[in-house]
């Protein structure tokens, strides 16, 4: 399976994945037009689309996109997402024939309520729940659920790619830096992702074992993310300091 990462938009990426036989499916397309154009480059023809939460920005070239190749809107079970052909939820596999891949659906509510993440191929297409050394604003979830469902992910095998939907990384970073400046693999990340964008180049996907070293919202048992939270009056438990991390992400940006 070959995984293409199309920018669209102002800084997402739709994820297209395919197979030598020319069998294709994308991942929340906000941009109908950047995903015909990839298909047409690449001779690939659109199996399914698979639709993590209901932010116009990944679901908005969803409605085209079934209609002009018939191909199954999978989505949460949210009203919101009217192009929507097959509802899924928490604990429902996604069998495909061509491409023939199986995701696992998981329930990863925070940023919004209904958020999915689809787990399969080797990859984790978790929309904007997990970034690489970021997390999803908490649009409708509170703190506990979101890193209830950061904790979810974080047991997922480490080799798996996180395919997140935005380049948020260079900025993450500087944030990440903040909070734990004496990290050394944060610091080896920090330059590669810095060479990355310095040639416009996607920082993801990231194994899933790399974040777990270096992102603070996945972080918030370490004794270095415990003792930023004690510099900032925070003295309690995790969730707090989640929470606190995440206001602070808040304020820096
Ligand atoms: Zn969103």
């Amino acid at each position: 399976m070959h995984l293409v990462p199309l920018p669209a938009l102002l800084d997402n990426y739709i994820w297209l994945l395919h197979d030598d036989d020319g069998n294709a499916i994308v991942v929340d397309p906000g941009d109908a037009g950047v995903v015909e154009h990839a298909l047409a480059a690449r001779q690939l023809r659109l199996r399914a689309i698979l639709l993590t939460h209901h932010h116009h920005d990944h679901i908005g070239g969803a409605a085209e996109l079934h209609g002009q190749h018939a191909a199954p809107v999978y989505a949460p079970d949210d009203e919101r997402i009217e192009a929507a052909t097959v509802r899924v939820h928490d604990g429902d596999t996604i069998e495909l024939a061509s491409p023939r891949v199986r995701f696992d659906v998981i329930a990863i509510p925070g940023h919004t309520l209904s958020h999915l993440a689809y787990v399969g191929a080797g990859l984790l297409l978790c929309g904007d729940t997990l970034f690489s050394l970021g997390c999803g604003r908490l649009f409708e979830g509170s703190p506990a659920q979101m890193l209830a469902s950061l904790d979810r992910l974080s047991s997922l095998p480490g080799e798996i790619l996180v395919c997140g939907g935005h380049e948020y990384t260079e900025t993450n970073g500087r944030f990440a830096h903040t909070i734990e400046p004496e990290n050394p693999e944060l610091h080896q990340r920090l330059q590669e992702v810095s060479a990355l964008r310095a040639q416009l180049r996607p920082t993801l996907p990231i194994a899933l074992a790399r974040e777990l070293a270096t992102n603070p919202f996945l972080r918030v048992d370490t004794d270095a993310v415990a003792a930023w939270c004690r510099q900032h009056g925070i003295d309690s438990d995790r969730v707090a300091r989640f929470a606190a991390v995440r206001a602070a992400k808040d304020e820096f940006c």
